[in-house]
C-alpha cells in the first residue's frame, strides 16, 4: 500500500447532473495497484456503474474522463486522456483516446478522473476551476459548430488558457458517431461518446487550475527524462514523424498494398503522392504543434493558399481522416479532402465512420444496387466531392438519406434492407483505413478489440518489420512478425494488446512509447517507481495490461458478446487482394482466433474469459458477477 500518494491528485469527481451536485471521492489505492489510471481506470468503474442493459442515451450511463499518474509531471511525451461510456454506436464499450492540453489541465484542477452522470434539465456546460464546480448555461451554444462554440466559452469566461471538451451538433442530433473535440482538433472521436454527452444535456467539459502535481523521485526523474529525450532525439523515426505525423502512411500503405481504395476495392492507387503526407508537408503545412509537454510535435497545421479553398486553416489531418476522405471515397482532390474533414471536424463526428459510410453507399451506387430515388436524387459517384459535402452536412443534421447513414453502417444496411456483406464494420463500428488482408496481426487486432474494428487496442507495428528472425526470437514464430504471415499472430497481438493498456493507463503517447518502442514494460515499471514511489517490474506491468483486457473483454461478454462477434466482414475472408505486393491474400482469420483465444486463456469455443484466468488476475468479483448474469464460464482450460 502507497503511504505518500505522488503522481496521482488523489481525488475524483463526481458531478450529478440531474440533482446539479458535486461529490469529491477519494482515489482507493488498491484501483492504482489493480489498473494504474486512465483507461484502466474508466473500464473498471464502468463495469461496475454501468450494468447490464443500461441504455446508452439514458440518464444511467456514465460518462467518464479519467488519466494517468504521468500526466501533468513534464514527462516528454505527452499527457493524453481516456473518455468512456456504454456506447451508443455499438451498444458494447465505448472508449477513445485523446491528446491535447486537457488532461495535464484536469490533474491540476486536482482530479484524476471526472465522472459525468444523470441528466441536467436544460444544456448547460459544466466549468471546473479553482476547487470549484459550476453549472452554466448553454442553452445560447446548443446548436453551435466546434469552433463557434470553443470561441464563445473562450470569450465568455475571458480565460485563454482554459481547456474545453465539447461537441458539435452531430452530437445533439444523436448521431450515433458523433464525437467529443478537445482545442477544436483533437477528437476522442471513436464509439460515439459525443451523443452519451449530448444526451446529458452537456455542450462542454470546461478545466482550469493551478494545481502541479509531485513525483516520487525527482532526481531519478530528471535523469529518466533525459534518457528517454535523448531515445526519442536520436531515433529513426523522430523527423519523419515531425514533418509528417501519421500521414506518412500513406505512401507507406500504397507500396505495401494495404489501402482501403474505392472501399476497399483496391489496396494501390496511381495517385498516391496527389494526396499524400509528403505533399501536405511541402506545400500545405506551416507550423508544427505538440500536446503537452511532448517534444515530438507530429500535428501539423495546414493553410490552402490558392483555389476554391483558398484560405482555409487546421489542424493536422492524421492518416485516418486523409485516407477517409481521399483513397476511402475515389477522391483524389486534397483541397476538397481537407474541406470535407474540416467540415466534419466542425460539425463533430469520427471521420472514420463517416467515410466509412459515404463509401459503403458510393460503392452501392455504384455497383447499381442504390439509384437516386433511394438517396434522395443524390448520384453517389466515386471522388464527387460536392455530394460529399451535401452529405455531411445531411449526416450532421439527419437529414435525408443522411439520417439512415447517421446511426452507422451496420444499422444503416439493416434499415435499407441490403449491403450488409460490404458494411465494413466488427461489432458495430467501422473498420480503420488499413486493408486487414495486406496488414494480418492488425485483421486479428480489428476482430478481437474490445471497441470493435481498431488498431489501437493492439498496434501490432513490428508486423511491418517482415523480419522472420524478431518473430521467432519474441514469440517463437517467424511469420508472426511478417505482415503476410498467419502462424505466431495470437501472440503477437495478445502482447501487443497489453502493452497498450499500460501505455493507456499511464496515459502516455502510443507514438512514442509504443509505435517508436521508447517504454518497453520494464521502463514503464521504472516510470511507474520514480513517479509514484510504488515498487513494481516488468512482470507487474503486463500483468496489470492483461487485467485491463480481461475486464474490457468481461464487460462485453456481459452484454452478449462470444467467439461468433469476434469476426471481420466477408470481403476480407473470401475476396482475394486483385493486384499489388498483397495480391492473393485473404485473412485465415479462424487459424489466428484459436490461437489467441488459446494464448489468452479464454475458452476457444466460446472466447469468454475462464473462471481460473479471471481469478488468476485478481478479478474475483467479476467472476461472481459474469455467473448472476447467467454467463457459463469454464473453471479452467483442459
Ligand atoms: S507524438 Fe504527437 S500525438 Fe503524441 S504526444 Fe507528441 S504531439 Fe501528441
Amino acid at each position: 500500500m502507497l503511504s505518500e500518494l505522488y503522481g496521482y491528485a488523489g481525488r475524483i469527481l463526481r458531478v450529478d447532473l440531474s440533482k446539479r451536485s458535486v461529490k469529491i471521492e477519494e482515489l482507493d489505492r488498491k484501483l492504482i495497484r489493480g489498473f494504474l489510471g486512465g483507461r484502466g481506470f474508466n473500464v473498471k468503474r464502468l463495469y461496475d456503474e454501468v450494468p447490464k442493459g443500461v441504455d446508452p442515451l439514458s440518464p444511467e450511463n456514465k460518462l467518464l474522463f479519467a488519466t494517468g499518474p504521468i500526466a501533468g509531471t513534464g514527462f516528454p511525451i505527452g499527457t493524453r486522456l481516456n473518455v468512456t461510456a456504454k456506447s451508443p454506436q455499438t451498444g458494447l464499450l465505448g472508449d477513445s483516446n485523446v491528446g491535447g492540453h486537457f488532461a495535464a489541465e484536469m490533474k491540476y484542477c486536482g482530479f484524476d478522473q471526472i465522472i459525468l452522470e444523470g441528466k441536467s434539465d436544460r444544456p448547460v456546460y459544466v466549468y471546473v476551476h479553482d476547487g470549484s464546480v459550476e453549472f452554466m448555461d448553454a442553452q445560447g451554444l446548443w446548436g453551435l459548430t466546434i469552433s463557434e462554440a470553443y470561441d464563445a466559452i473562450r470569450k465568455e469566461l475571458r480565460d485563454w488558457r482554459v481547456q474545453i471538451a465539447l461537441i458539435g451538433p452531430a452530437a445533439e442530433n444523436y448521431v450515433k458517431f458523433a464525437g467529443i473535440f478537445f482545442n477544436l482538433h483533437r477528437p476522442a472521436a471513436r464509439t460515439g461518446l459525443g451523443a452519451v454527452m449530448a444526451s446529458k444535456n452537456v455542450k462542454a467539459l470546461v478545466v482550469r487550475g493551478d494545481g502541479y502535481v509531485e513525483v516520487a523521485e525527482p532526481d531519478e526523474f530528471e535523469e529518466f527524462v533525459r534518457e528517454v529525450e535523448e531515445a526519442v532525439y536520436s531515433h529513426e523515426q523522430y523527423w519523419p514523424r515531425r514533418v509528417m505525423g501519421t500521414s506518412r502512411i500513406l505512401m507507406a500503405a500504397n507500396r505495401l498494398g494495404f489501402l482501403p481504395a474505392d472501399h476497399f476495392t483496391k489496396s494501390v492507387v496511381d495517385y498516391a503522392y496527389q494526396v499524400s503526407g509528403e505533399r501536405l508537408a511541402v506545400e500545405y503545412n506551416v507550423k508544427n504543434r505538440s500536446c503537452f509537454s511532448c517534444i515530438l510535435p507530429c500535428s501539423r497545421f495546414y493553410v490552402i493558399k490558392r483555389g476554391k479553398f483558398a484560405g482555409l486553416y487546421g489542424e493536422g489531418p492524421e492518416y485516418e481522416p486523409l485516407a477517409g476522405f481521399t483513397v476511402r471515397i475515389g477522391n483524389r482532390d486534397l483541397d476538397a479532402a481537407l474541406k470535407a474533414i474540416s467540415m466534419v471536424n466542425d460539425l463533430g463526428m469520427d471521420a472514420i465512420t463517416t467515410s466509412e459510410v459515404i463509401s459503403w453507399a458510393m460503392e452501392l451506387y455504384e455497383r447499381g444496387l442504390l439509384d437516386e430515388g433511394e438517396t434522395g436524387g443524390l448520384k453517389l459517384k466515386w471522388g464527387d466531392m460536392d455530394t460529399v459535402f451535401e452529405l455531411i452536412d445531411m449526416i450532421a443534421y439527419r437529414r435525408g438519406f443522411g439520417d439512415l447513414l447517421a446511426d452507422g453502417v451496420a444499422k444503416a444496411a439493416k434499415k435499407l434492407g441490403k449491403g450488409a456483406e460490404i458494411a465494413l464494420h466488427v461489432k458495430g463500428l467501422e473498420l480503420i483505413q488499413a486493408d486487414p488482408r495486406g496488414l494480418k496481426g492488425y485483421g486479428l487486432g480489428f476482430a478481437v478489440a474490445s471497441r470493435g474494428a481498431d488498431h489501437l487496442r493492439s498496434e501490432p507495428f513490428i508486423e511491418l518489420s517482415d523480419d522472420p528472425r524478431i518473430g521467432q526470437l519474441l514469440f517463437g514464430e517467424a511469420e508472426a512478425t511478417m505482415r503476410l504471415g498467419v502462424r505466431g499472430k495470437g501472440k503477437l497481438v495478445a502482447y501487443y494488446e497489453n502493452w497498450c493498456a499500460v501505455v493507456d493507463s499511464l496515459e502516455v503517447c502510443k507514438n512514442i512509447a509504443e509505435n517508436m518502442e521508447i517504454l518497453p514494460f520494464d521502463k514503464m515499471a521504472k516510470l511507474i517507481e520514480i513517479v509514484v514511489g510504488m515498487k513494481t517490474c516488468a512482470s507487474d506491468m503486463m500483468r496489470i495490461g492483461e487485467r485491463i483486457v480481461n475486464i474490457e473483454r468481461a464487460y462485453i461478454v456481459r452484454q452478449g458478446v462470444r467467439r461468433r462477434d469476434d469476426v471481420l466482414p466477408r470481403r476480407f475472408l473470401k475476396e482475394p487482394i486483385a493486384e499489388g505486393p498483397s495480391m492473393g491474400h485473404v485473412i485465415e482469420l479462424e487459424v489466428m482466433l484459436d490461437e489467441y483465444y488459446k494464448e489468452r486463456g479464454w475458452d476457444p469455443q466460446t472466447g469468454i474469459p475462464t473462471a481460473e484466468k479471471l481469478h488468476e488476475l485478481g478479478l474475483h468479483e467479476v467472476v461472481e458477477d459474469l455467473r448472476r448474469n447467467g454467463v457459463e464460464l469454464r473453471p479452467a482450460l483442459d
